[in-house]
Parts: C-alpha cells; structure tokens; sequence
C-alpha cells in the first residue's frame, strides 16, 4: 500500500524532539522531516483522526539583524471535527514559519515590532511545541465546514441560489438543529 509506504519514509526523516535552537543557529542547520499529527496534544479534542503527519522545513540562521532566528514552511492536511455539525473535515496547513529566538520576555520587547518572538528557556526547546504553536495560529478560531450538509449558509448565496434554496429546503428548516442535538443520527 502507498500509505505503508509513505510512513516508513516518513520514520526515516523524524524530527529531533529537544535541541538547542542557538548551537542550530550558529550551524546553519536545516531540518526536512515530518511530525505526527497525533503529537498535536493541544489540538487533540479537534481532530477526527489523529493518523498521518506534518511536513516540516525549519533553517536556524542569523537574520539580517544578526538575531538567531527560524524560518520555515509547515504543511499537511488536518482531519478536524466540524464545531456546527460534528462530522470530519479536512483542513489543509500552510504555514509559513518566521520568529527570532529570545531568552527573556524583556529582551522579547526590547526588540523592534514586526518580529514574532519565541521563548526558549535554558537553551532549549521542545520543536513539538514550535510546532504546535505554529499549526494552532493557523487553525480558525471556529472550525466549521464552509457549508455543513444539509445546512447551506444563504448569507454566502446569490439571489439567483437563495430563490433555488428556498425551493429546495426541507418543511423542518431546523432540521440541522434536531441533527446538533443528536449527532449520531
Ligand atoms: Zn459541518
């Protein structure tokens, strides 16, 4: 099977848990692997299924400030439980990484706006939670389907489907209630 496939390669390029991300920086280095979506602890309520991985691209480097610094691409798909109907959705991740490492929250402020700023305590951090901070900025607020079945949103409508809608509706306009309600049904 190609999924057996993939997850063996995917074994072979697992990202290092603890590092210290100043000795990366000095190196240059630069990470091509993969997290399991299963490690997302803090998201683990919203998602369906918990089974497959993240790609991950991070480089340590100095930026044009000479600050340590990462940048990076985050991507994969996201099997989430819609918030209105309860049923699977998928939610691709496209994330582009950018922050400067600080190691105090003062130093944090003392620099100028438009860097986001990552904490590392001790010389360390744990690239999980690098990453899970990442994903989570770039999960909506409210993960929702762009239309549920059968809900259809009218206020994305044009008058053209909204008349074509009302024709279609079901007698119980809150059926998709009835369907909150119980969602096993
Ligand atoms: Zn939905």
């Amino acid at each position: 099977m190609v999924r057996n496939f993939y997850n063996l390669a995917a074994m072979l390029t697992r990202l290092p848990v603890e590092v210290n991300p100043y000795r990366l920086v000095e190196q240059g280095r630069v990470f091509d692997g993969v997290s399991d979506i299963a490690s997302l602890n803090r998201i683990e309520d919203l998602l369906a299924d918990k089974d497959g991985t993240l790609s991950v691209n991070l480089t340590f480097y100095r930026n044009e400030s000479a600050l340590p610094a990462l940048k990076g691409q985050i991507e994969g798909d996201l099997s989430l439980i819609c918030q209105r109907c309860l049923d699977k959705m998928s939610l691709p991740i496209s994330t582009t990484v950018g922050l400067v490492f600080v190691s105090s929250d003062e130093k944090a402020q003392s620099l100028q706006d438009g860097y986001e700023t990552y904490l590392v305590e001790d010389s360390r951090i744990l690239l999980n939670d690098l990453i899970e901070d990442e994903v989570l900025l770039s999960i909506p607020q409210l993960v929702v389907h762009e239309k549920c079945e059968p809900y259809r949103p009218l206020i994305e409508a044009t008058p053209e489907t909204i008349s074509q809608t009302v024709h279609e509706e079901k007698e119980n306009p809150f059926a998709v209630l009835q369907n909150l309600k119980n969602p096993d049904k």
